[in-house]
């Protein structure tokens, strides 16, 4: 199938209370991973990438790969761009083909971040693609957890994201609610009852930034107040290092580079299906897809050759 936008999975899995899996993918068997284990949860997923990813293997580059993920698989794939920091990278992006786009001026002061915003929606949505906005701050960590009182001053509050989404249209709203960057234990708690009132202000799917540091007992709960995408990074990576990490120690003379990275990508697979079942979007993909499927040749296999 040929790329599709985030809004129309994200409103349906609003209202159906799941939520879409949104990984990022830093090179060629992280995208394998995340597209295949959709293709066999049969759930819809998102695919993407980060400017810090654009700057190490180029926008071209990833739009060139997840679009070939999404064309041999039967389910439906979104390429998004992850914390675009300006109207530049946005732009390109767009011309890259990626179907879902975010502008992150949370780090801006408020007009700021609305006025820019609602630059790259106004451009987006000339062409149909659909932009995730942030206010408040999903603060970044080194992996440690941060203290819930600290983390309180950035939280998202709902007057302010009210303002922001009637004065930039915004299609989905990445909130801070108790969630951090990069941490590498999974004990954030959310503020359910904030992530409620957001959602019943501004009445569109809410993003959650940071779910590899979240308790599993948090996600149903935010999902139920109005979470319908969820970013999965750090565990991704976490996936995938430990096992290059094994791999080695086990092997280190190896000169086939494969012998590394194949299972990486095999554990990066099964951290996403963990999330995907996690957040109840395994099945949802519409059936349509798969009759009219792709999948026409026989799959590649996928073990690095003797
Ligand atoms: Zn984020």
């Amino acid at each position: 199938m040929p790329l599709v936008t985030s809004k129309g999975l994200l409103e349906k899995a609003l209202q159906e209370g799941y939520a879409i899996g949104a990984f990022n993918a830093n090179n060629m068997e992280m995208v394998q991973a995340i597209v295949e284990t959709a293709e066999e949860e049969r759930s819809p997923v998102i695919v993407q990438i980060s400017q810090g990813a654009i700057n190490y293997g180029g926008a071209d580059y990833f739009a060139a790969l997840v679009k070939l993920a999404a064309e041999k698989a039967t389910v439906p794939v979104v390429l998004h761009l992850d914390h675009g920091m300006d109207l530049a990278v946005n732009v390109r992006c767009l011309r890259e083909g990626f179907s879902s786009l975010m502008f992150d001026g949370s780090k801006l002061p408020f007009a700021e971040n609305i006025a820019i915003t609602r630059q790259v929606v106004e451009i987006a949505h000339k062409v149909g693609v659909p932009v995730e906005g942030e206010i408040g701050k999903v603060p970044t960590t080194k992996g440690e957890a941060i203290p819930y009182e600290e983390l309180r001053q950035f939280f998202t509050n709902p007057e302010e994201a009210v303002e922001f989404f009637q004065k930039t249209g915004v299609d989905s709203l990445a909130v801070s609610v108790g969630s951090a960057h990069k941490m590498k234990v999974r004990e954030a708690i959310l503020d359910i009852e904030r992530i409620a009132a957001i959602r019943e202000a501004v009445q569109i799917p809410l993003v959650l930034h940071g779910a590899s540091g979240v308790k599993d007992d948090q996600i149903p709960l935010a999902i139920k107040a109005g979470i319908a995408k969820i970013n999965v990074a750090t565990e991704l990576g976490k996936a995938f290092t430990a096992e290059l990490q094994k791999a080695f120690a086990a092997d280190p003379g190896q000169v086939d580079l494969r012998k590394y990275t194949a299972p990486a990508r095999a554990a990066v697979k099964e951290a996403v299906r963990e999330k995907i079942r996690l957040f109840g979007s395994q099945g949802k993909a519409p059936d349509y897809y798969k009759d009219e499927g792709a999948w026409s040749e026989p799959e590649i296999a996928r073990e690095a050759p003797e």
